[in-house]
């Protein structure tokens, strides 16, 4: 059984893309952070970091709880009209009382680094070049990093949100994988997750899928984070699947770092993208 090192591919990722940055000018990255959610600010550190080592620009907005969405629309209206920002992101969550579409929407297309603006998830869908979701992609990159095919293969998705499951059920048709996209209405669930010669589990539950939800040599992506007594665990129980799988996803060490590394490629694509325009 191989364990997937989301690490050693994000420095790999990170290192290409030094070598693409020493040719443009310094790159801009906004982020949007609407109150005080204690994990929002871990990952809004950790792009910080990733930001600081590659030499990007990081400004990091925090509005209040109590912001109006008209402010949240006119800071985005700034921002893509800014020669010195090329990406711009709003951290999940934002309190209810604003419209997540609206304010997702009026992100300029080419400077949405998460990929989330209806033009952006159209494009995913036809498979027409555009910014794709950070965490889908770095699956498929992981994937590639240690060879292993998707062309022809059962995928099986467990969780259907526009951050991962729909936007990856898109990447792997692109891929010419043959998929499935299960959720919480999913009758017998069992027996969509036992054909699968990839299981993707996103589905934000502590180990919850076991060696009986799995087919012999699989591989495993567990995109799960979630926190047992202290401890960040995946939606797979790794112990009872470990003997009985070909490869896995480590939480931590797996999706997540891919996450943060796919966000700092999006930024770059995204001011190349620009620049053809
Ligand atoms: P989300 O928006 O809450 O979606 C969860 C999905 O799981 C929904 O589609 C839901 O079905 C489905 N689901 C819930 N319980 C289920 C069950 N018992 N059986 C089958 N399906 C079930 O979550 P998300 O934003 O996609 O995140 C999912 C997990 O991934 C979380 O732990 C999150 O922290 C983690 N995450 C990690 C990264 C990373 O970088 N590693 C990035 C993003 C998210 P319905 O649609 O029917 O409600």
């Amino acid at each position: 059984m191989e364990v997937l090192d989301g690490k050693k591919v994000k420095a790999r990722i990170l290192s290409d893309l030094k070598e693409k940055l020493c040719s443009v000018r310094k790159l801009g990255l906004a982020v949007i952070q609407i109150g005080e959610d204690e994990a929002s600010s871990v990952y809004v550190r950790q792009k910080k970091l990733m930001a600081d080592t590659l030499g990007y620009n990081f400004k990091h907005i925090k509005l209040s709880q109590e912001v109006s969405e008209y402010h949240v629309l006119d800071i985005i209206n700034i921002l893509n009209n800014s020669s010195e920002i090329d990406g711009i992101l709003v951290q999940m969550p934002i309190p209810r009382n604003l419209d997540y579409k609206k304010i997702q929407n009026a992100i300029d297309p080419f400077k949405d680094v998460d990929g989330l603006t209806d033009i952006n998830m159209g494009k995913l869908s036809h498979n027409v070049e555009g910014l794709v979701p950070c965490t889908p992609m770095g699956i498929i990159d992981l994937l590639k990093f240690y060879n292993i095919n998707i062309e022809g293969k059962n995928v099986t998705i467990v969780g259907r949100s526009d951050l991962v499951g729909k936007p990856l059920a898109s990447l792997m048709t692109n891929q010419n994988a043959t998929v499935t996209l299960c959720h919480s209405k999913t009758n017998n669930l069992k027996d969509f997750t036992r054909c699968a010669d990839i299981l993707v589990t996103a589905i934000g539950r502590a180990n919850y899928f076991d060696f009986d939800y799995v087919k012999d040599g699989a591989v495993l992506i567990d995109v799960g984070i979630n926190r047992v007594d202290g401890k960040l665990v995946g939606d797979i129980n790794f112990d009872s699947v470990k003997d009985k799988v070909s490869a896995i996803t480590p939480v931590p060490g797996g999706v997540g770092q891919m996450t943060v590394a796919e966000l700092a490629k999006n930024t770059y694509k995204a001011y190349v993208l620009k620049n053809k325009m």
